[in-house]
C-alpha cells in the first residue's frame, strides 16, 4: 500500500491490528513469564560527539518502548574511557535529546559515578575464582586468543590463587604498575569458539585523567565489562544495542550472572540505521569542519540532530521517519530523500505559504498608478484554514524570480515571455511588453501591463491564462539571504575517490544573496519555518537569523522523486 499523507498513516495504524517489532515481542513474553514485572530502558552514548539521525532512532527507540509500557527510560552518559570523552558534548547531546522530545526526568546518569562499585565486582570476580590478573604484553595477549579457527592458548597467568589476583588487583589501583603492565581478565574458557569469552581483559591500566573523576583512578574497566554493571545498578530491564554486539551477549550474560545480580536485564540487538547520500562517520565530519568545508558541526547539509534542527527538520519529521523505517535485523540503508518525504508530510498543513523571490529580476507595470498600493487578502495556507489570513501589498514595482521569464521561450513555457500574459497569484493579470538588458546580456527589467478587471476572487471570467508566477512588492520586500542545499555527497557517483577522500558534491551549497520575502515575516524568529510558494519550505537559521539581516535555509523543496515502499 503506498501512503498518501501522515492522516493516512496514522489512521491506518490505528485501525489495524496491532504489530509489534520484535523487541515488543521479546518484551511482550518477559512481561507474561514473569521475567521482568516493569520495563526500564536506557539511552547510553559516550559524550565522544555530536549525535546523529542514527543515534536518534536509538533514543526514540528506548524511550518510546518505556513510554509504550509505562516504563522508565534512562538517560546515561557512557563515561568509563578517559581518552575520547569530553565534557563539552555532555550538554550538546542532552540539548538534542531533549530537543527530539525523549524526557528522562531526573534520570540522568553517568556511569564513571559507578567506577567503585565496578571496581568492587572485579574483586567478588576474583575471589570467586572467575578473574585472573595477566602479565602477558599486548601482543602476547593477542598471540595467545588465537583465531576464528584456532583455540586460544591458557595464560601462564591463569592459575594464580585468589589472595594473589587481590594483591595484584589492589596494586594496580594504587598506582604501581605502569600502563600494559599488568591486566585483570575474566577467566572463562581460552577455546570457546566465540573469541569474545577467551579471557577477555575486564580492566586495563591507564594513568589518565578522567573528566568526572579526575585522578582519582588509574585502572578503568573496559566497555565489555563495565556496560553489563551499569544496566543492573540502574535496574534496566531490556538493554537495547546495535548487532555489532549481538557477538558480545554471552559475555554481558556471563558478567551479570557471575556478579549474581537479581533479575539480570537482557540485551537484545537491532540493526544501525545507515542513510544513502549523507556523511555520518565523525572522522569525514571533523576533517569537513576543519577543512572549512562545512560551516561546523551543525551545517546544514548534515545529519547531527543539531544539523538536521539547523536546516529545519522537526521531532515530529524525525520520529516519523525513524517509524518508517522500522526496527529489524537485518542491516539495510534508506535513502536521504524519505527524510524529507517526512519533512514535507509534517510541515504541509501546519505552515503558512508565503511568497518569496529567490532570484530577483524587477517588473515595471507600465500602466499602474505610481504612488498605488493595494493590501491583497491571501489565505496563509489553502489545506488548514485555522493559519487564518493576512494583508499582502502591491504596487507598480514587483520582483519577480529570474526562471520565471524567457526571451525566447521553449514550448509548453508557460510563464512571462514577451507578449504572453500570466497570472500574478493572488493579484492580476500581466502581459509583457518590454525588457531591458545589460551590457552582459543580462534581462535586469521587465516591463508589463496589468488589466484590471483580472483582480484576483472578482469572479473575472473574461479569458484565461495557463501560467501562475509569484512575486514580491519591491517596495514592501523584505531583503534576505537564502541557502539552497543539495546531498553533500552523491554515492551513486560513488562516495570516496579513489585516495580514499571523499567525493563530494561542489553544489551542495548556493548562497541566494538578494532574495525578496513578502514584508509579512516581522515576527520571524530564528527556527521559524515556512512555505515559499513553489519554492519548498524553509527555515530561519538559528544561529544567523537576525531581523535586520534575515537568512533561511531551504529545508526541502517541493517536488519528490520519493514514494513510500508498499
Ligand atoms: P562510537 O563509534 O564512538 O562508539 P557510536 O555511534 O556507537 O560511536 P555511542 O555513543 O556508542 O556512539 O552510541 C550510543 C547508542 O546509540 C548506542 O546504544 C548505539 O548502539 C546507538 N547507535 C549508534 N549508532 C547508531 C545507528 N546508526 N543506528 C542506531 N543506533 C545507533
Ligand atoms: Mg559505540
Amino acid at each position: 500500500m503506498i501512503y498518501k499523507d501522515m492522516e493516512e498513516i496514522m489512521e491506518t495504524e490505528n485501525n489495524m491490528p496491532e504489530s509489534k517489532n520484535f523487541i515488543e515481542q521479546i518484551i511482550d513474553k518477559d512481561l507474561v513469564e514473569g521475567r521482568f514485572d516493569h520495563v526500564q530502558t536506557r539511552f547510553p552514548p559516550e559524550p565522544n560527539g555530536y549525535l546523529h539521525i542514527g543515534h536518534a532512532k536509538s533514543i526514540l527507540l528506548n524511550y518510546g518502548l518505556a513510554q509504550k509500557y509505562n516504563g522508565k527510560f534512562n538517560m546515561r552518559f557512557d563515561d568509563t574511557n578517559p581518552i575520547k570523552e569530553k565534557e563539552e558534548f555532555v550538554s550538546s547531546i542532552l540539548e538534542d535529546i531533549r530537543w527530539l522530545g525523549a524526557d528522562w526526568e531526573d534520570r540522568l546518569f553517568f556511569a564513571s559515578n559507578y567506577f567503585e562499585e565496578m571496581y568492587e565486582a572485579a574483586v567478588k570476580l576474583i575471589q570467586k575464582g572467575k578473574a585472573y590478573v595477566c602479565d602477558l604484553s599486548p601482543e602476547e595477549i593477542r598471540e595467545y586468543r588465537g583465531t576464528l579457527t584456532e583455540p586460544g592458548k591458557n595464560s601462564p597467568y591463569r592459575d594464580r590463587s585468589v589472595e594473589e589476583n587481590l594483591k595484584l588487583f589492589e596494586n594496580m589501583k594504587n598506582g604501581i604498575y605502569q600502563d600494559g603492565e599488568k591486566v585483570l581478565r575474566a577467566k572463562i574458557d581460552m577455546s570457546s569458539p566465540n573469541i569474545n569469552m577467551r579471557d577477555p581483559i575486564i580492566y586495563r591500566v591507564a594513568h589518565m585523567s578522567h573528566h568526572n573523576t579526575g585522578d582519582q583512578w588509574c585502572i578503568y574497566p573496559m566497555y565489555d565489562f563495565a556496560h553489563p554493571i551499569e544496566d543492573a545498578i540502574e535496574g534496566v530491564t531490556h538493554s537495547i544495542c546495535t548487532l555489532e554486539f549481538e557477538d558480545h551477549r554471552p559475555l554481558y550474560d556471563w558478567v551479570v550472572n557471575e556478579l549474581e545480580y537479581p533479575n539480570p536485564p537482557r540485551q537484545i540487538e537491532f540493526a544501525k540505521l545507515y542513510m544513502t547520500n549523507v556523511i555520518t562517520g565523525k572522522r569525514y565530519i571533523k576533517q569537513l569542519v576543519e577543512d572549512g568545508i562545512v560551516d561546523g558541526w551543525d551545517d546544514p547539509r548534515l545529519v547531527s540532530i543539531a544539523a538536521l534542527r539547523r536546516r529545519g527538520f522537526t521531532p515530529e519529521s524525525i520520529k516519523m521517519f525513524v517509524e518508517l523505517c522500522g526496527i529489524s535485523k537485518s542491516q539495510s540503508s534508506v535513502d536521504y530523500a524519505m527524510l524529507e518525504y517526512c519533512i514535507r508530510e509534517d510541515l504541509k498543513a501546519k505552515k503558512p505559504r508565503l511568497m518569496a523571490v529567490l532570484d530577483p529580476i524587477k517588473v515595471i507595470i507600465d500602466n499602474y498608478p505610481e504612488e498605488q498600493v493595494e493590501w491583497f487578502d491571501v489565505v496563509n495556507n489553502v489545506e488548514c484554514p485555522q493559519l487564518g489570513s493576512r494583508k499582502v501589498p502591491f504596487c507598480r514595482e514587483i520582483y519577480i524570480d529570474r526562471e520565471d521569464f524567457m526571451e525566447e521561450p521553449p514550448k509548453k513555457y508557460f510563464r512571462l515571455f514577451p507578449g504572453n500574459e500570466v497570472r500574478l497569484m493572488n493579484a492580476y493579470f500581466v502581459k509583457c511588453v518590454d525588457y531591458k538588458k545589460d551590457e552582459n546580456g543580462n534581462v535586469v527589467e521587465i516591463h508589463c501591463t496589468y488589466d484590471p478587471e483580472t483582480r484576483s476572487g472578482s469572479g473575472f471570467t473574461g479569458r484565461k491564462v495557463k501560467g501562475t508566477i509569484h512575486w514580491v512588492s519591491a517596495r514592501h520586500g523584505v531583503k534576505a539571504q537564502i541557502r539552497l542545499y543539495e546531498n553533500i555527497v552523491d554515492e551513486e557517483k560513488g562516495k570516496l575517490n579513489e585516495d580514499g577522500s571523499l567525493n563530494l558534491n561542489p553544489n551542495s551549497l548556493t548562497v541566494l544573496p538578494n532574495a525578496y520575502i513578502e514584508p509579512n515575516i516581522e515576527n520571524v524568529e530564528p527556527e521559524d519555518k515556512f512555505q515559499f510558494v513553489r519554492q519548498g519550505y524553509f527555515c530561519a537559521d538559528m544561529r544567523d537569523y537576525t531581523k535586520e539581516a534575515p537568512v533561511f535555509n531551504r529545508i526541502v523543496s517541493l517536488k519528490s522523486s520519493f514514494t513510500l515502499p508498499k
